[in-house]
């Protein structure tokens, strides 16, 4: 498929990030992942199908078998001929990656971890709730930008996940699912800093979004980011009105560098991005903040915060930092979170307080990998 490949502009070197950048893990990853049919659109399908002497129709059916009925083999196809089943299996590949470990918590939040070909891992949770179960996926494996309270920035990035390999994790946790259940919502929640590799992002949301995939709307799918500078704007001219998230986490920048070591914008334009974003999709941005005893949950903290987003109709969640293993910090006490809302919420901004579900399986982004690693490490 090498005609695609070309259009695809697709990389697995995180963008944004010079490769070799001391400590991003970066350096060296040389080797391409594997491409797979997951990140293949209709018209690619059919183009490929029609390349190889078949008929086009055969393309929607093969994306049936694939994002349907969820098979992993060629061989499992069994309404194409075998000649084109044949010729499947001797040029391309559905699955790059293995489930290899799974947790389940009391609140029935299951944690997938998957293993690509080249042995890395990211990890892929199924968050049900009430009427909706939502999907919580990465984009790379490990982080550049590397937050204080974060798992999956401890060891900087090692590579961006490619369309296929985000896709994949969209499958994998829809054959868990029972007879009945449906994935209703994604975010872009999991490991690594979407906008760090926005084209396959963009490819794999087009995939996701798509009838003949997912079918998820736009509107059910959020990108959380930090914010690397031009990143946001890059998203909004790409036209797809998704749901935003922007991790903001404090009011200012000198406090905001100490909470997000790597490069994002500065706290004003991130803010003047997200109206932008909002005037150019209609859609409602969510400000993040996590919060973190004793760094960013004073008074003044919130006086700021409320001031900076008096006046724009977003929505900000607040989050009481989930513990990291080997991170000495922790989340705040109750009164001093609902002293946060209760400052926000006088200066006319809207406010939720949520809690990271399936806590007991380390549901903060990149901890059961962390936990994975360490075991392998020590023989496990
Ligand atoms: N890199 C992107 C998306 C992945 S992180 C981003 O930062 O937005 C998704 C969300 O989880 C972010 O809002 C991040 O701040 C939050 N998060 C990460 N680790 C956390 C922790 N230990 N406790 C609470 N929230 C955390
Ligand atoms: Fe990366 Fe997001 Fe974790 Fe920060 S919170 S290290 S940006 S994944």
């Amino acid at each position: 498929m090498r005609h695609l490949d070309s259009e695809r502009m697709q990389s697995s070197e995180p963008d944004g990030f010079e490769a070799g950048r001391p400590g991003d893990g970066a350096a060296g990853s040389g080797r391409e992942p594997p491409r797979s049919m997951l990140e293949w659109t209709k018209e690619e399908m059919e183009q490929w199908c029609v390349a190889s002497g078949f008929p086009p129709f055969h393309g929607p059916q093969i994306l049936r078998w694939i994002h349907e009925r969820l098979v992993t083999s060629f061989g499992e196809m069994t309404d194409l001929p075998t000649a084109l089943r044949e010729r499947l299996e001797g040029e391309e590949i559905i699955s790059t990656g293995d489930v290899i470990r799974e947790e389940r918590a009391a609140d029935s939040t299951r944690k997938l971890l998957i293993r690509y070909v080249d042995g890395q891992s990211v990890e892929c949770v199924l968050i049900p709730e009430a009427s909706r179960i939502t999907a919580c996926i990465s984009t790379q494996v490990g982080c550049a930008v590397r937050c204080v309270f974060c798992a999956s920035g401890l060891e900087g990035v090692k590579r961006n996940l490619t369309a296929g390999e985000i896709v994949e994790q969209v499958l994998a946790l829809k054959r868990k699912l029972g007879p009945k259940e449906k994935i209703t919502n994604l975010v872009f929640m999991g490991m690594g800093e979407p906008l760090h590799n926005v084209s396959n992002l963009l490819r794999s949301i087009e995939i996701l979004r798509a009838p003949w995939g997912a079918n998820l709307g736009a509107r059910r799918i959020t990108v959380s980011t930090s914010g690397p500078p031009g990143r946001i704007p890059r998203l909004t001219e790409a036209g797809v009105p998704v749901h935003l998230a922007v991790s903001l986490h404090a009011p200012y920048d000198d406090l905001r560098r100490k909470l997000i070591p790597g490069k994002t914008s500065p706290v004003a334009d991130l803010i003047a991005e997200s109206k932008e974003f909002f005037r150019k999709t209609g859609r409602r941005v969510t400000f993040e903040v996590a919060l973190i005893d004793g760094l960013n949950c004073e008074r003044d903290h919130a006086r700021s915060m409320g001031k900076r987003l008096k006046g724009f109709p977003c929505l900000v969640n607040l989050i009481p930092m989930n513990p990291v293993e080997g991170v000495a910090l922790r989340p705040p006490s109750t009164s001093a979170v609902l002293a946060y809302r209760k400052e926000l919420e006088s200066h006319g901004v809207e406010v939720a307080i949520r809690m990271r579900k399936g806590d007991k399986i380390a549901a903060a982004c990149g901890q059961l990998r962390m936990r994975t690693d360490v075991a392998r490490q020590g023989g496990g």
